[in-house]
């Protein structure tokens, strides 16, 4: 047998087994050295180039699920060949972590928690409002009638434990579904009309659900894109098929898990990424596998599961850097979503309100097929009102008094306010004004994030974390100035304006497990906050209905950039915080604080224009030859030792050279920030007008890479890359 095995080799590993044709796809523990490891087996051969009496003999092979598929193998190759990646790190990194274990695991079925008639019977709001994780389980399972077990702990890590309290009062029933268990689509809610767009956008993407057909379904946010998804997923169900959809952020997986529950009360559907225990995970994937789920949900890594079935993908916010892996197989979830329906010949949705520039030139080049929605799906839920600030010189803790103004006009109404900011922390640096000291990382070539609550400074990037000096370091000045704003900065200067406000701040710090967050939003809705301070975690897709304000404190930052990408970035994480405000019926208004009002991005995102902005964008990625109009690859390098990295890209680029035929090899220049946890981080860029060049070049480039004897440098090729 040819085993993948998780190691940076390119090639598979020769065993001996007893096996047939129908183990191809399986899963076998062979030893390796002086351990054993789980592979996968990729294919028989009746030769080796080991000698016989050298090869090793698997120790089993395990025969307790189905092997991997034809199809799924395929996309594996396709990683392999695209992203120059050893097939054994690709093809083991894409199980479960539960399928890697040296022991069996029985596909057992799922649990799922169903109401009994008293349960679907019983008035919530009886319950005293304390009981808020019994009440928020049970409007749960009402909207839907029943969940996956696994899916409960996404409501709160202690509902698990409240279901035996309700099964002994009557009011659920847990049941186990076993594969044979067919899915109960014989009572569906009747689903809302769509409107003419959504309709229109639906019937484009309907009318080719046998075919390979990338649509960009773009609409702004609040069209109602998940309701034509919602739509096509019928449509799929309908015809025998699985779909799989995929959404940036594990955040946004329990809202989107609720709503497709509620639609397709009778159907099994399975939710897939980092955050599930292993065995949940396990089990889930294998419910996929089987063919007994057939909605998928998940993030960029639910794009490896095997679905047998499978009919449609959906990328929600394809234009989400998340999708993108920055480590291992740097693959790009979008992308092989694109190449599995093209492989199986079915559509594949990208949906955005925000199209990255890549999938927008796609569709105007007539590549990819354009649905558009136009409108908001609330008739009365207009666009809100963007508002350009100016801020001038002196505003040290951060909020202009527009945007004071605005909130306090807010507190009046009883209305809500978001105050975004991108930076979490105090102050992202600590000054001594009288010899210029800065707080900086001993370990990167970063600043220290000054943190309030206990005078503390941390490090971004690599974790360090130390008590801030009560003087400077360097000329002992007692005065240390904290520098820029942070969220708790703003949080500090809002609470003193605003005393009787409830302000809460979401960021990493405070809402860092999935639970917290969620108590966070069900705070905003149950209208118990006024004013919400927050970072990004807070910008995708949470629906606020009593959000009028949005101030954008720190647009700066990202406008010039050395990155090109940068713009399209800032552009798209506006659109999105912007579409916050003003969802339910009530104008909302965006105030964006800049000192540079005057920018043609701003123009573009106060006349909500998307296709303005990304046209001018595309003329200068044009200019530039910057992609979508080239395609590249980077290659990175890093080491403890300065010389070492920089000697490695140099070399790495004077191999580059004589075999570059249309593709630009420039020179090596270090990364940002240039060292990270004590590493120097150097990089390489490739570029080319046509992608077979450049993948001719990788194909004898990569493996002469790995003959440069250069043990103390680390180095990855990135194709496609999303950050230079
Ligand atoms: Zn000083
Ligand atoms: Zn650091």
């Amino acid at each position: 047998v040819r085993v993948a095995l998780d190691v940076p080799v390119d090639s598979c590993f020769d065993y001996l087994a007893e096996v047939d044709r129908g183990d191809i796809g399986r899963r076998v523990l062979v030893p390796f050295g002086k351990r054993k490891l789980v592979g996968v087996i990729l294919g028989l051969a009746q030769e080796s180039g080991v000698a016989t009496d050298k090869l090793k003999a698997a120790v089993r092979v395990y025969r307790d699920t189905q092997p991997l598929d034809d199809h799924i193998l395929a996309v594996f190759a396709f990683c392999r060949d695209y992203y120059h990646h050893p097939i054994g790190e690709v093809v083991v990194n894409a199980l479960p972590p539960g399928l890697r274990r040296a022991k069996a695991v029985l596909g057992r079925g799922m649990e799922v928690v169903r109401l009994t008639d008293a349960g679907r019977a019983l008035d919530v709001t009886t319950w005293p409002a304390r009981a808020v994780v019994k009440r928020r389980l049970m409007v749960a399972l009402q909207a839907g009638g029943s969940m996956p077990r696994d899916a409960i702990r996404a409501l709160s890590r202690r509902a698990p434990c409240l279901l035996r309290e309700l099964a002994d009062a009557g009011l659920i029933r847990v049941e186990r579904m076993l594969a044979a268990v067919t899915n109960d689509i014989s009572d569906p809610p009747s689903p809302p009309t769509l409107n003419s767009d959504q309709q229109a956008a639906f019937d484009a993407i309907a009318s080719g659900l046998s075919r390979f057909v990338v649509t960009l379904l773009y609409g702004v946010t609040g069209s109602g894109k998940t309701e034509v998804y919602l739509h096509l997923t019928a449509e799929t169900l309908a015809r025998g098929r699985q779909a799989l959809i995929l959404v940036p952020e594990i955040n946004l997986t329990p809202q989107l898990e609720a709503t497709f529950r509620a639609r397709f009360p009778g159907i099994a559907q399975i939710s897939l990424h980092s955050k599930l225990s292993e065995g949940e995970r396990a089990q889930s994937y294998l419910a996929a596998q089987s063919g007994v789920a057939r909605i998928v949900l998940g993030t960029r890594l639910a794009v490896f599961t095997p679905l047998p079935q499978l009919g449609l993908i959906v990328v929600d916010e394809e234009q989400d850097a998340s999708f993108k892996q920055h480590e291992g197989l740097r693959y790009s979830a979008r992308d092989v979503a694109i190449y599995r329906a093209k492989l199986l010949a079915i559509p594949v949705v990208l949906g955005s309100a925000t199209p990255s520039l890549e999938s927008y030139h796609n569709a105007r080049a007539g590549r990819y097929q354009l649905a558009q929605i136009r409108s908001r799906a609330v008739p009365d839920a207009a666009l809100p009102e963007v508002r350009i600030v100016a801020t001038t010189g002196n505003m040290p803790e951060g909020v202009s008094p527009p945007v004071l103004q605005a909130l306090r006009e807010r507190l009046e109404r009883g209305e809500q306010s978001l105050v975004f900011i991108n930076r979490r922390g105090y102050a992202p640096v600590l000054l001594c004004g009288q010899c210029g000291w800065i707080s900086g990382c001993p370990r990167c070539s970063a600043r220290l994030t000054l943190h309030a609550p206990r005078h503390r400074l941390r490090c971004h990037y690599c974790g360090l974390e130390t008590a801030a000096p009560a003087a400077c370091p360097e000329c002992g000045n007692a005065d240390l100035r904290p520098v820029g704003q942070g969220t708790q900065r703003i949080e500090a200067r809002l609470i003193r304006e605003f005393p009787t406000a409830s302000i809460l701040r979401v960021d990493r710090d405070t809402a860092s497990s999935k639970a917290s967050l969620q108590s966070f939003i069900d705070r905003v809705h149950g209208n118990d906050v006024n004013i919400l301070v927050g970072t990004q975690i807070l910008a995708k897709g949470h629906d606020f209905p009593g959000l009028t304000l949005v101030a954008v404190i720190n647009a700066d930052a990202s406008l010039y950039s050395s990155d090109f990408r940068a713009e399209e970035r800032l552009f798209a994480q506006l659109m999105q915080v912007a579409g916050r405000a003003g969802r339910a019926g009530l104008r909302g208004e965006v105030l964006v604080q800049t000192a540079f009002p005057r920018h043609p991005l701003f123009a573009a995102l106060k006349n909500h224009e998307f296709a303005a902005f990304a046209d001018a964008q595309l003329q200068l990625r044009r200019e530039h030859h910057f992609p979508p109009y080239t395609y590249q690859v980077l290659l990175r390098a890093e080491s403890l030792k300065q010389e070492a990295a920089l000697e490695f890209t140099q070399r790495a680029s004077a191999l580059a050279k004589p075999l570059a035929k249309n593709v630009r090899v420039f020179d090596p220049v270090p990364a940002q920030p240039a060292r990270i946890a004590a590493r120097e981080r150097w990089q390489l860029l490739l570029q080319s007008a046509s992608r077979s060049h450049l993948q001719l070049l990788l194909n004898t480039w990569r493996p002469q890479l790995a003959t440069l004897a250069a043990r103390d440098v680390r180095w990855a090729i990135d194709v496609d890359p999303l950050e230079l």
